[in-house]
């Protein structure tokens, strides 16, 4: 966690983006081995982010009390970059490509978004969106250890039940399975609809 937690101090976002009661450790000490590899949110299972510490998020409270998104909303995986994910979160929501953002004109597409298409990709797994193509990897040097480390950050997100498509894979994995858990044929989402996704953690491995 303290790691983690020097990795998002060093990228100087404002404070009021963050939750601490958001924050959990998916360690091995804090989350054992022998606990459950799949859990369930909104009636939709979902992998747990085994290695990956969450730094949590500010959710709006109004998000929250309208839509019940703790107990009604699934759970999925965005996997992007530092420069996307800060913009989704600056701007209190997920954005699809050729929307006009608020002083971020020059980003239009992300990592992992297919041109031409206008969906927003999500995972059950977060085997599948921390894959590179998804989720690219930073440098990032320790003033506490002095260590040098390949950071990686995916979005966790509340997605609302019944506004997404499922489909497989897209990365041409073939028949290399991605996640022990979530077959190819089912590993991502998709919705055209910004609303109906809330991120309200940072999760970040650092190896
Ligand atoms: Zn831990």
């Amino acid at each position: 966690m303290a790691l983690a937690k020097e990795f998002v101090e060093s990228l100087d976002w404002d404070s009021v983006l963050f939750d601490s009661s958001h924050d959990k450790c998916y360690c091995n000490n804090c989350y054992p081995a022998t606990w459950a590899n799949v859990t369930d949110a909104g009636g939709q299972k979902y992998v747990i982010p085994r290695g990956w510490v969450r730094i949590g998020l500010y959710v709006d409270a109004a998000t929250v009390g309208v839509n019940d998104i703790w107990n009604k909303w699934i759970v999925t995986f965005h996997g992007t970059s530092l420069v996307a994910a800060k913009s989704i979160i600056h701007n209190g929501q997920f954005w699809l490509p050729e929307d006009e953002l608020i002083g971020w004109s020059l980003l239009r597409i992300g990592p992992g978004y297919i041109s031409g298409k206008k969906h927003i990709y999500t995972s059950p797994t977060i085997a599948y969106s921390s894959l590179p193509l998804y989720s690219p990897k930073y440098d990032f040097n320790s003033l506490n250890d002095n260590f040098d480390y390949k950071a990686q950050i995916v979005l966790q997100c509340r997605q609302k039940p019944n506004t997404y498509s499922v489909q497989g894979e897209t990365i041409d994995a073939r028949t290399t399975r991605i996640c022990p858990f979530i077959p190819n044929s089912e590993i991502e989402y998709f919705t055209e609809i910004r609303g109906s996704l809330v991120a309200y953690g940072l999760l970040v491995k650092l190896i």
